[in-house]
């Protein structure tokens, strides 16, 4: 029997039967803008033969007023039919249903036009909305019912409508965001009027043999949020108004609580669902944080939801379902929450990938297909570029030789891997170690390739990596100086008064490491919910505790330091930076730039700030300052191909890692 009977069981849903329990949640791709709908049917087409019950696409305008951004994708015209079509016969090929999202983005659009309940501008936004009158509203109301007909014509198995996450539907819902005294405004009955009155006009136009979901916000995460009674009052009323599915929606995007970055405990949420559960006469999905098969299967068995939903997963592995299916569980390749190359993307108007599956959004032009000619290929470093290019080019049929230096794989993630709240960094390693194991892959551990023995390949893939940067600090040889290496690889010893240098990513996750003590909180969902100020929504409105987060105390006193003026973390991740400062902060992390290095001395670190010396105290100094490549063999070897950090070391990180290691092999 499959170990996942309850997530492979198929879901009646009267008109149509779903093959399975599992949603592809909504992701903006960044496809559609660039009207390659080609593309954009290969990457539905591709999650489709993966065997995903149900795909939900990117979010949708009904109008131009309520896209995310001026020009952003929608339905509006026999043109945008005809694309969208595309799309929908692709699924239908490969055997999967395909539900649109009409999404509205309210005040969250970013631009001039964007409407609003009231005229009240986001703390994300640097637009003011306008306030919409009653025809105002109307127009959103028919818009939003005629982007579902034409989603029904362009041959979609359903829409989802979203009504989360505070876009436009979530604004009227909240007194924080709805100042109206008319009939769309004022108590709650007044201000759940709107997303009825869209799932009920909704209906009425496509009839009842379509798929209706509607994404409920379960738990607003910000001030002036909804209570709990006032949820299951808008399920409750959702549900009368016709919709077939209701689909969990967490935080809003101003929230100060990550709902879906790698700190957050996997399935951290579907709590929340579990208290919808029962309350409701129509199918349940849960939602966010979860990305393993035997996940899914437990919150199914357990009851919390009647379906799950999964977005960036199926970026990593398209073939999430079918593997798990097939008991090839180890094989899928994990999501490991970084958002690095989807949502960064997106907010940064790339196209959205994935880290892990440079594929992912490039179906129709990164391919991995068999070689005519099989070739010798040594691969020199078992890091993230090396342990690409070593699997796509075996895939490709080429007899591949893989070295590594050290007495395991991963390079660079092995360090990320030790950094509480990264702990998904595991699965990544591990998943490359499957991998290597059931290929064809000849693996040489503890084993350094001298470039004499190197000549015998055809091709030779120089992924040697990095070495830690020398910021020539007078001082620095001193015994209570250490390298990032040392702290977070050889474990050695740190004392309480700690200085940064280097306020990078790597500069980031060593004060996270040295601030923190016992468990880490995103393997202890409580602590996690203590620390971050979450509670349940039936006792608070909007599930914020009223007395606010709760940190941990910090192991040391830690001050981290750069050279640049400014605050540090500027450079982070754009969805993620401020979740690393926010938490660097509530552990009492002193976060310093405009630093001019003069020396170390036994006391600490003296530096040079507005023209005054200052010392900043520390029984121990932590260098992070950047890497220089590691090229000894690439430049004993001038033909080799050379990648990863050994290529270029700056800003460098798995994703460009990965990405240019997986591109050599599928051109070689
Ligand atoms: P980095 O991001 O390039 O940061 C290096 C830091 O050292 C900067 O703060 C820089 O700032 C400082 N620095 C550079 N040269 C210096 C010098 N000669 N003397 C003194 N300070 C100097 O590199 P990293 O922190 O080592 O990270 C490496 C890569 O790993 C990153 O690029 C990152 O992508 C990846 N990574 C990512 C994450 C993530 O959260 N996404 C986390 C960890 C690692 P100033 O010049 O202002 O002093
Ligand atoms: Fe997941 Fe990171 Fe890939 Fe996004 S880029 S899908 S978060 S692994």
């Amino acid at each position: 029997m499959s170990p996942y009977p309850n997530m492979l069981a198929p879901l009646d849903l009267g008109h149509t039967t779903l093959k399975n329990r599992v949603l592809m949640g909504s992701m903006h791709t960044g496809l559609e803008e660039r009207g390659d709908w080609t593309r954009v049917a290969e990457y539905y087409g591709e999650r489709a033969r993966g065997g995903v019950g149900l795909i939900v696409t990117g979010g949708m305008a009904p109008n131009a007023e309520g896209g995310v951004f001026p020009g952003a994708a929608g339905l509006y015209t026999p043109q945008d039919i005809a694309n969208h079509r595309v799309v929908t016969d692709r699924v239908h090929a490969e055997g999967g249903k395909i539900a649109m999202q009409i999404l509205h983005a309210g005040r969250y659009a970013y631009g001039p036009d964007c409407v609003a309940p009231s005229a009240l501008k986001s703390p994300i936004s640097p637009f003011k909305p306008r306030a919409l009158d009653e025809d105002g509203i109307e127009k959103q109301i028919a818009d939003s019912a005629t982007a579902a007909a034409r989603a029904q014509e362009a041959g979609y198995d359903g829409v989802e409508v979203m009504g989360s996450e505070g876009y436009f539907l979530n604004q009227f819902l909240c007194a924080a965001t709805n100042h109206r005294t008319d009939r769309w405004g004022g108590d709650y009955a007044n201000r759940m009027r709107l997303p009825v009155e869209v799932v009920r006009r909704v209906r009425e136009t496509v009839g009842p043999d379509f798929i209706l979901i509607y994404r409920i916000s379960l738990i607003d995460l910000v001030p002036g949020g909804q209570s709990f009674d006032e949820v299951l009052r808008l399920a409750h009323a959702i549900e009368a108004a016709g919709a077939s599915i209701l689909n969990t929606g967490i935080g809003w995007h101003e929230a100060r609580v990550p709902t879906i970055a790698t700190s957050v405990p996997r399935g951290g949420w579907a709590w929340v669902t579990r208290k919808l559960m029962g309350q409701v006469g129509i199918p349940v999905i849960t939602s966010n944080r979860i990305n393993t098969p035997d996940l899914a299967e437990e919150l199914l068995a357990e009851g919390a939801a009647d379906m799950v939903s999964l977005a960036r997963p199926f970026l990593a592995d398209p073939e999430f379902v079918a593997k798990a299916a097939a008991g090839r569980t180890k094989e899928i390749a994990p999501c490991i929450a970084c958002n690095q190359a989807c949502l960064d993307h997106t907010f940064q108007g790339k196209i959205s990938s994935c880290l892990v599956n440079p594929r992912a959004g490039h179906e129709t032009d990164l391919n991995y297909t068999p070689t005519n000619t099989p070739k010798r290929i040594a691969v020199v470093g078992a890091g993230p570029a090396g342990l690409m290019a070593a699997l796509v080019a075996d895939q490709r049929g080429h007899d591949v030789t893989l070295y590594e230096a050290d007495a395991r794989i991963g390079g660079q993630l092995n360090m990320a891997r030790v950094i509480p709240g990264k702990e998904e960094f595991h699965g990544l390693v591990d998943w490359f170690a499957t991998m290597i194991a059931s290929s064809g892959i000849a693996l040489h551990l503890s084993t350094r390739a001298a470039p004499e023995a190197l000549a015998a390949f055809d091709e030779v893939i120089i992924a040697t990596g990095v070495t830690p940067r020398d910021p020539a600090i007078d001082g620095q040889t001193a015994p209570h100086v250490l390298r990032y290496t040392q702290v977070l690889r050889d474990k050695a010893p740190v004392g309480a008064r700690v200085v940064v240098v280097g306020a990078g990513g790597i500069g980031f996750d060593v004060a996270e490491y040295l601030a923190h003590q016992g468990p880490s909180a995103t393997l202890d969902l409580p602590l996690w919910q203590r620390e971050w100020g979450v509670t349940d929504p039936a006792t608070a409105p909007g599930g914020l505790a009223p007395d606010g987060p709760d940190p941990t105390p910090p192991a040391r006193q830690i001050t981290l330091v750069q050279r640049k003026p400014g605050k540090p973390g500027k450079g982070l991740g754009k969805t993620t930076g401020w979740i690393h400062r926010a938490s660097l902060a509530a552990k009492g992390v002193t976060m310093l730039g405009g630093m001019a290095y003069k020396r170390i001395t036994a006391e600490g670190l003296v530096v040079e700030r507005d023209g005054a010396e200052q010392l900043l105290p520390a029984d121990t100094i932590v260098l992070c300052t950047g890497q220089d490549p590691l090229r000894d063999l690439a430049n004993a070897l001038p033909h080799a191909h050379v990648i990863g950090g050994a290529d270029v070391a700056a800003e460098l990180d798995a994703k460009r890692a990965i990405d240019q290691g997986a591109r050599l092999a599928a051109a070689l």
